[in-house]
């Protein structure tokens, strides 16, 4: 079957206190991911109680927070150099890469063998309007060099990711910005199941998933926000998290051949929708990068491509957004319908 687009209606029923003991319809709305099936949910009672869901961040408690961890953060005023690890000096002359205000070091309490932190600034906090295509650019640059260090060491390491936790509402132990870089032998669950989904894509259609997804969502234009040298930006027709944008390099699945030009477009995507992020209202998020297995070229079943979603915004005694429906049913509430979104990231864009 080819690419769907699949949802389906359906109606709760219910004597409503709030609307005066009448009966009430809700109007639910499922859908399908294209490729991997996983099901979200939209239903416009819950869109006009998006305040319930997801208050609005709290800045003065964020402040208070940043002030209060910023005098014992090991990486700033220039704590880093004594306090972080280092790689040994057969991958990393000097055990760790630094590029402007960016800087790459061990983990040290690793997920995987090759686990990095990358120092993102030296500022100590920054809001999501503030994360600008540069330092990106030095941070995802740095990150690639380290990619290629490692692989050409140990070319079992073919999986990898690069990630961000942003805040304690995306889990976040150091507040200070920083992103990781994974490298491992085994894939995460996720990158099997995107692997072998587009692999039977691929047997069925005869053309890549990445690539028929990314023509359709341009043709339909309802989610479609951007294109950026060679990458396209949308917003996830069924999302795994709220207010999901992917950003896809349908014919850049190796990032070992990545150029300047591709860690640019990635920089300049990621800094506009961390701004959008703020633009509607939120102040933490999660990303995952992720490409085809490393050295095997850009082999037609993948693509490479980021998933950004916002977390509950940092306020005090937050309520965390993923209980069972996310966790254990792996489903995800729209608060707002993804066209909509498109729709408002557009109009920032314009301005
Ligand atoms: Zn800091």
């Amino acid at each position: 079957m080819a690419l769907e687009f699949w949802r389906q209606r359906d109606v709760a029923t219910f004597v409503n206190p709030l609307k005066n003991w009448q009966l009430d319809e809700q109007i639910l709305e499922f859908r399908r991911d294209p490729l991997l099936g996983h099901v979200s949910l939209f239903s416009p009672a819950i869109q006009g109680k998006r305040d319930i869901l997801y208050p609005a961040p709290d800045y003065s408690y964020v402040r208070s927070i940043a002030d209060a961890t910023r005098a014992s953060c090991f990486l700033c005023d220039g704590k880093w150099e004594r306090m972080t690890p280092r790689y040994s000096e057969d991958l990393i002359q000097g055990g760790r890469l630094k590029k402007g205000e960016v800087l790459l070091f061990p983990n040290l309490f690793p997920t995987s063998p090759y686990h990095a932190v990358i120092m993102l600034g030296e500022d100590h906090y920054r809001s999501l309007d503030n994360f600008p295509e540069d330092l990106l650019l030095d941070a995802f640059d740095v990150a690639v060099e380290f990619i290629k260090r490692v692989f050409q060491k140990d070319s079992r390491m073919s999986f990898v990711t690069i990630n961000a936790n942003y805040l304690p509402p995306a889990g976040s132990s150091v507040f200070h910005p920083h992103i990781q870089v994974l490298m491992a032998q085994v894939p995460s669950t996720h990158y099997s199941r995107v692997m072998e989904a587009s692999k039977k894509y691929y047997e069925r259609n005869g053309t890549p998933y990445w690539k028929d997804f990314v023509d359709i969502e341009r043709q339909g234009g309802e989610r479609y926000i951007m294109s950026i040298g060679e990458s396209h930006w949308i917003m996830a027709f069924s999302p795994m998290g709220t207010n999901e944008v992917v950003g896809v390099f349908p014919d850049k699945v190796d990032i070992l051949k990545w150029e300047v030009a591709d860690v640019r477009a990635l920089s300049k995507g990621v800094s506009r929708v961390l701004r959008f992020f703020h633009s509607i209202g939120f102040s933490t998020f999660n990303f995952s990068l992720f490409g085809g297995p490393l050295g095997e070229g850009d082999i037609e079943p993948y693509g490479a491509f980021i998933r950004l979603v916002c977390r509950q915004n940092f306020l005090p005694h937050y309520r965390t957004d993923d209980y069972y429906f996310q966790k254990l049913m792996e489903n995800e509430i729209m608060a707002t319908p993804p066209e909509e979104l498109a729709r408002i990231f557009r109009e920032m864009l314009e301005e």
